[in-house]
């Protein structure tokens, strides 16, 4: 990964310095060739309004004035020389810079995806979808322009100042100063206008995130909005959001625009100025036209540049807000820690031990002082009243999260101490609302793995029963399985599910039974999947059936975050506690 440093004792790790010192660091360092020649063809662009002002001079006292009709050729010819310069240097400038914006904000998406790919269940618990996405795509993107309008600034804008006002200095230091009268006026306002904009784009950059998860939902929802007739509704919530969006980028954009705007008076106060001081001195003599409107034009196409100038302290403040929380996510680290020197996991030692593990969420606590043990090779059943806190042991075998207290061990070794990557190779997940995604079927049960071969995917599809309704699909296993498999049945996901694990192979099976009816034939098609695919494997089956529990190995009753009971099927009715409660009231087999 790309070094993003992080910078933990400075008194405020996100201010404007630091942030610039991060985003050079980690993004900009590697396009310094790229920016210095981007600088250079910009200091052409910009000094050419220089030369053109002072084009002027001869222009007028020796061929307007002077009469001399020859110099015209030249004067004209250099003119036009500037113009195309002009025109060159701005093709070029903008392919130098459209690829430095391009190629660091990417790289920073890319950055930011596989940091986020690295946080545990509790952050995206936190941190919806929506509000991800639009950091990804909107703040980076919102990050972007600051590239040319930093470089254009330096370059082009701050070179025509600087050679402009050197050309009216040589005409007349005097009247430079007086058309700079006003400048100090600037300082306050601008500062005070920079962190207006800043609160406003945090508040404005938030709304966004809130409009990207509430589109989010919206369309992941779909059924349920329509179902729910919650067009109106869900419109109106969006539109708050949009409005509010709408109010506060006018205030922003009128906030930025003061400082322009400050700019235009001040100068016109210069003009002012430098008229009442230079009109005598030109009627008396003492000064020609040529000078004067040499000086006039080099002010008044400073004009421009200082104006962009003025707005460059806006546009950065925009995109520090987008950067501060752009780092602040880089600086957020998982809760899920990984030992100094992790143990490899050992694919032959699959016993799960869990042992006094407490968890909360919030104050919520899940679960308080679980204890079981689940034999390697066997099945064992989990079984309890919904809210029990059934998956979320799945969660904490995987460490999606880790528990507050006690230990889990597998093989003996405690996850925590095991290797993140080779601890989730244990295990093949499979659960009731299967995870597929707007791929085809084959790519659903292969999961981007390129070893596979052609035979052992035909196997595990035949075995998971892929294969009886893929067969018959039109683009067979090519067909695509929609957004989120929504093209096919619920029982069609869990076979593909199914396939998926088959092919993962993971010593360790981790399934919680559809409660979802399934028809009679297609649950037959699923539960012979399973007998296969859970053979010889250590496998952990949050039961819904009579009949998966009474083929278990064991069963482990959990009830509000403890493990009240574990035994067989039949000690387990003998002692007519929870569990024989349970099998006469929720088990419908
Ligand atoms: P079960 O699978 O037994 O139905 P779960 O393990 O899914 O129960 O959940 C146990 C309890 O933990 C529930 O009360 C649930 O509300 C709570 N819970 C689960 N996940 C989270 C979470 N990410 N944030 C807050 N509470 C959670």
């Amino acid at each position: 990964m790309r070094a993003v440093p992080h910078t933990p004792n400075q008194s405020d790790p996100y201010s404007s310095r630091v942030l610039f010192g991060r985003l050079w660091r980690g993004y900009l360092a590697d396009h310094k060739g790229t920016m210095a020649l981007a600088l250079i063809f910009m200091m052409i662009e910009g000094s050419t309004l220089a030369i053109l002002s002072y084009m002027l001079e001869p222009l007028f006292d020796r061929v307007f004035v002077g009469g001399e009709t020859q110099a015209i050729w030249w004067v004209g010819g250099a003119i036009f020389g500037l113009f195309l310069t002009r025109a060159v240097t701005l093709v070029i400038n903008r392919s130098l810079l459209t690829r430095i914006s391009l190629k660091s904000s990417t790289a920073m998406q890319i950055d930011l995806l596989r940091h986020i790919l690295t946080l545990d269940g509790r952050f995206f618990q936190d941190n919806p979808p929506g509000a991800l996405i639009e950091r990804v795509q909107g703040d980076t993107i919102a990050v972007q322009n600051i590239w040319s309008v930093v470089i254009t600034g330096l370059g082009r804008d701050a070179i025509a100042l600087i050679t402009l006002f050197g050309v009216a200095m040589s005409i007349d230091l005097r009247w430079t100063l007086f058309a700079l009268i006003g400048a100090p006026l600037l300082i306050l306002p601008t500062m005070a206008v920079q962190r207006y904009i800043r609160r406003k784009t945090d508040h404005l950059r938030t709304q966004a995130a809130a409009r990207a998860t509430r589109l989010d939902e919206v369309f992941h929802g779909i059924a349920a909005v329509k179902l729910n007739r919650m067009e109106d509704y869900q419109l109106s919530r969006f539109g708050h959001i949009v409005a509010s969006i709408v109010h506060g980028e006018v205030k922003s954009a009128a906030s930025r625009a003061l400082i322009p705007a400050l700019i235009d008076i001040v100068t016109g106060l210069g003009f002012l100025g430098v008229l009442v001081m230079a009109g005598p001195q030109i009627t008396e003599g003492d000064r020609t036209v040529g000078e004067f409107m040499a000086f006039f034009t080099a002010m008044a196409l400073a004009f421009q540049p200082l104006r962009r100038l003025g707005d460059m302290a806006g546009i950065w403040q925009v995109a520090a807000t987008s950067l501060t929380r752009i780092f602040r996510l880089f600086d957020t680290v998982p809760a899920i820690t990984i030992a100094a020197q992790p143990v490899a996991a050992d694919p032959g030692r699959t016993g799960i031990e869990m042992e006094d593990v407490h968890l909360s969420y919030g104050d919520h606590d899940v679960l308080r002082g679980l204890s079981f043990t689940a034999e390697p090779g066997r099945t064992t059943a989990i079984v309890g009243p919904s809210g029990a806190g059934k998956s979320t042991i799945f969660n904490l075998l995987t460490r999606i999260v880790d528990p507050g207290a006690g230990t889990i061990r597998i093989g003996g070794v405690p996850v925590a101490q095991m290797e993140l990557p080779a601890l989730r190779d244990l295990f093949s997940v499979v659960t009731q609302d299967a995870t597929l995604f707007d791929e085809t079927i084959r790519e659903n049960v292969l999961l981007g793995r390129c070893d596979i071969t052609d035979e052992t995917l035909q196997g595990a599809l035949a075995a998971a029963h892929v294969s009886d309704f893929a067969d018959r699909l039109p683009a067979g296993l090519d067909t695509p399985a929609g957004p989120r498999g929504s093209s096919l049945s619920g029982g069609q996901r869990q076979r593909v599910a199914i396939a998926r694990a088959l092919i993962r192979n993971a010593p360790i099976l981790l399934l919680d039974e559809a409660t979802s009816a399934l028809d009679a034939t297609s649950e037959a098609l699923v539960q012979e999947a399973l007998d296969k695919l859970s053979a010889g494997r250590t496998t952990l089956v949050i039961a819904h059936r009579l009949s998966t529990v009474r083929r278990a190995d064991r069963i482990v009753v959990v009830d509000r975050g403890r493990a009240v009971e574990q035994g067989t099927h039949e000690t387990l009715l003998a002692q007519d506690g929870l569990y024989a409660g349970l099998c006469r009231l929720q088990f419908s087999q």
